[in-house]
């Protein structure tokens, strides 16, 4: 992508001129050259996040030229990409559902899978939901933007995440024009799971539904992740202990205590530990539980009423 003067036919050199068009041929085309799995799609979240244009939009405005600072950046974006960094921390967003996300480097990716969680919460219809380790805020985000009237306590054990959910509500507006004057509809909270909920009486036995995408990749399989995931999302977010179900076994113990009689528990987990899970619930006091598979038809959640 370096500009080069080419023969002039008057006294001014001709410069080719780099559009938001050929540069997208061209990274796509160099994508393809350096082994990206998808060089086309590549090519337009690079372009995208270079010069802040939508993707329709990069088509819309194909011939526009490129300013130096676009190039610059675009430049910069596609070494990170060559580095395997996955295209969401690098243009610094992602769409979940209805909504869109800011997302940076040391939150976990929310993935499309989860947004089957969502639908399973929803048909809930409730009024309370705690979502334990929610990240960018996705799933909860998504819950208040689909569903009136509710109200969400969500929690996160990493700083980051409580900030990037705070600002993702924000961003998106859902603070504004709902609940009682002044009152918030969601509440972020730094905690480990919920251990801080436990502590308040007003708290206990008070959700109609726990959601949770906890960490539940088995440690044992850490290292044949894609190193798109291992290398650069949070271990913390994925390391779900030797069987994977170390936070879900710690999950049912905090949700017995935190939902209503007759609330729900809705979590994802690992393909290979849905049975063990159910299981485990129907030990903990929870009945009708049931398994649902994720879009490539593998068991990936389950709910439980208490
Ligand atoms: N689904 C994620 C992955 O495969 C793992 C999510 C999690 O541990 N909660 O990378």
């Amino acid at each position: 992508m370096n500009d080069s003067t080419s023969s002039a036919s008057g006294s001014q050199p001709n410069l080719p001129v780099w559009t938001v068009g050929s540069c997208l041929d061209w990274t796509q085309q160099y994508m393809e050259h350096h082994d990206d799995d998808k060089p086309r799609l590549s090519a337009q979240w690079l372009l995208s996040a270079a010069t802040g244009l939508s993707r329709i939009e990069l088509y819309m405005q194909y011939d526009k030229p490129m300013t130096d600072q676009e190039k610059t950046s675009l430049r910069e974006f596609i070494q990170r990409r060559l580095n395997k960094e996955p295209l969401q921390y690098i243009s610094g967003r992602t769409a979940f559902r209805y909504i869109e996300l800011k997302i940076v480097p040391g939150v976990f990716i929310p993935r499309p899978e989860t947004e089957t969680l969502v639908d399973l919460v929803l048909k809930e219809q409730a009024q309370r939901v705690l979502e334990v380790g929610c990240g960018s805020g996705a799933i909860s985000l998504a819950l208040l933007h689909e569903q009136a009237e509710l109200l969400v306590w969500a929690t996160d054990i990493d700083s980051l995440a409580v900030s990037l959910t705070e600002e993702n509500y924000t961003n998106l507006g859902l603070a504004e024009g709902s609940g009682a004057e002044g009152q918030k509809r969601l509440v972020v909270i730094q905690d480990d799971l919920a251990s801080s909920l436990l502590q308040d009486p007003d708290m206990l036995a008070s959700f109609d539904v726990l959601v949770s995408n906890p960490p539940y990749i088995p440690s044992p399989d850490l290292d044949s992740l894609p190193s798109e995931v291992k290398e650069f999302e949070p271990l913390a977010a994925l390391d779900g202990g030797p069987d994977g179900l170390d936070f879900y076994r710690r999950l049912l113990d905090q949700a017995v205590q935190l939902l209503k009689p007759g609330g729900c528990l809705a979590v994802e987990l690992h393909e290979t530990r849905l049975g063990q899970a159910a299981e485990l619930a129907s030990a903990a006091g929870f009945s009708s539980v049931d398994i649902y598979p994720d879009l490539n038809q593998r068991e990936r959640f389950l709910t439980a009423t208490l």
